[in-house]
C-alpha cells in the first residue's frame, strides 16, 4: 500500500504561490507526490498566464486553499516515467493543461471528454486530488501527472508557444470542432481579442473560414487584419456596421467575460447559426425570439477532453499555428497579472520557468 506521500522519492519543488486574497505570488517550496506507476514527471520549461490566474489567486470564487501555486498552461520535458507508462519517455516534450485527474469511469471520461467528468475533473491547482493533497500548478520547477493528462508536443514546436495552447488554444478549438466550424468558406465571428479570441482567429483562418473580429476598441483593427489575418474588423458599438452584418454569420465564438448584449450578436447569425460562449459574463439576457425565429442556439464549452487536446496540438504543429506571446521571467509574473487585468498583452504572457525559476 502506498502512503499518501512517499518520503523516499519526495523532492522539493520550487514554485511561486498565492498566500492570501491579494493574489500576489511569491516563492514557495513544497513537496510533489512521488512518481507512481502511471505517472509522468515533467520538468517545466514554460507556463502561460491565463485569466484564471486573476480569478483563483484572488479567491473570486471563495474556494482558495492557501498557499497554492497557480498556472495551468504547462509545457516541459519528461524527466521520469512510472513503470506502466509506455507513451512517454525521458526527454519527450509534453504539456499539461487545466486538469490532472478525473474518475476515468464515467461516460464522459470513457468518451475522452474528461473536462466534463461526472465526478468533476480535478483542476491542475487549488483542488483536492484523490490522495487528499491540494494540487499545485505550473509556476513551479516540475509536476507529476498521470499519463492520461499529459500530452505530446511535437518536437519541432517551440515549448514556449505550446504553453498557451493547453488552455486558451483548446478552449476555442474544442467547440469549433464540435460545432463543425471546420468547413471552408463558412463565416465565423469572434467576439473579443484576448488570449482566447486571437487563437480562434488563427484556427478559423487555418480551417478556411471567413473571420470577422468584434471588439470594443478600434485600436485592435490593424493587428486583427494584418497580424492575425482576420478578414474583417468591426467595432461592436458601430450600429451601421453591425446592421450591415445581419444574418451573415454561420458561427460566433464569444470570448468576452464582461456583460454584453446577446440579442445583437444573435441577429448576426444565419438561420440555425450557433453562438458558443467560452467567456463568463455575470448573466445572459436575451429575447426568446432571438433564438426561436431563426432556429438559433447558444452553447457553452469549457476547455476540452484529452483526445481533442492532443489533436489540437498536432493540428497547430501541422499548420504552423503559433500563439502570439510575450515571454517573461517569473519575477515579473505579478506585474504581468496586473497588465492582464488591463488587457495590456498581445496576447499571452508565458513565464520562462526554466531560465528564471531557481
Ligand atoms: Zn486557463
Ligand atoms: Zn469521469
Amino acid at each position: 500500500m502506498h502512503a499518501t506521500m512517499s518520503s523516499e522519492n519526495a523532492t522539493d519543488c520550487l514554485g511561486w504561490a498565492a498566500r492570501d486574497a491579494s493574489g500576489v505570488l511569491s516563492p514557495y517550496k513544497f513537496i510533489r507526490k512521488a512518481v507512481q506507476s502511471d505517472d509522468v514527471s515533467v520538468k517545466i520549461t514554460h507556463c502561460g498566464v491565463c485569466y484564471a490566474e486573476v480569478v483563483f489567486p484572488r479567491n473570486k470564487h471563495g474556494d482558495a486553499t492557501y498557499p497554492f501555486v497557480p498556472g495551468h498552461e504547462i509545457a516541459g520535458i519528461v524527466q521520469e516515467v512510472g513503470s506502466n507508462v509506455s507513451g512517454f519517455k525521458v526527454g519527450d516534450h509534453v504539456g499539461v493543461g487545466t486538469y490532472v485527474n478525473s474518475c476515468r469511469e464515467c461516460d464522459y471520461c470513457n468518451g475522452r471528454l474528461e473536462a466534463y467528468c461526472e465526478k468533476g475533473a480535478v483542476y491542475t491547482y487549488n483542488r483536492p486530488n484523490v490522495d487528499g493533497t491540494i494540487t499545485q500548478g505550473g509556476f513551479s520547477t516540475y509536476i507529476v501527472v498521470h499519463q492520461r493528462y499529459c500530452f505530446r508536443i511535437p518536437d519541432a514546436y517551440p515549448l514556449a508557444s505550446a504553453a498557451p495552447l493547453l488552455c486558451a488554444g483548446i478552449t476555442v478549438y474544442s467547440p469549433m470542432m464540435r460545432h463543425k466550424m471546420n468547413q471552408p468558406g463558412k463565416s465565423l465571428g469572434v467576439i473579443g481579442l484576448g488570449g482566447l479570441g486571437h487563437m480562434a482567429v488563427k484556427f478559423g483562418k487555418a480551417l478556411g473560414l471567413n473571420v470577422t473580429v468584434f471588439s470594443t476598441s478600434i485600436s485592435k483593427k490593424e493587428e486583427s487584419l494584418t497580424l492575425l489575418g482576420a478578414d474583417k474588423f468591426v467595432v461592436s458599438s458601430d450600429q451601421e456596421q453591425m446592421t450591415a452584418l445581419a444574418k451573415s454569420l454561420d458561427f460566433i465564438i464569444d470570448t468576452v467575460s464582461a456583460d454584453h448584449s446577446f440579442d445583437l450578436y444573435l441577429s448576426l447569425l444565419k438561420t440555425a447559426g450557433v453562438l458558443v460562449m467560452v467567456g463568463a459574463p455575470n448573466e445572459v439576457k436575451l429575447k426568446p425570439h432571438s433564438l426561436i425565429l431563426g432556429m438559433k442556439s447558444i452553447s457553452g464549452s469549457v476547455v476540452g477532453g484529452t483526445k481533442e487536446t492532443q489533436e489540437m496540438l498536432d493540428f497547430c504543429a501541422a499548420h504552423k499555428i503559433y500563439p502570439n506571446i510575450e515571454i517573461i521571467p517569473i519575477q515579473y509574473v505579478n506585474e504581468a497579472i496586473e497588465r492582464l487585468i488591463k488587457k495590456d498583452v498581445k496576447y499571452r504572457f508565458v513565464v520562462d520557468i526554466e531560465n528564471s525559476l531557481k
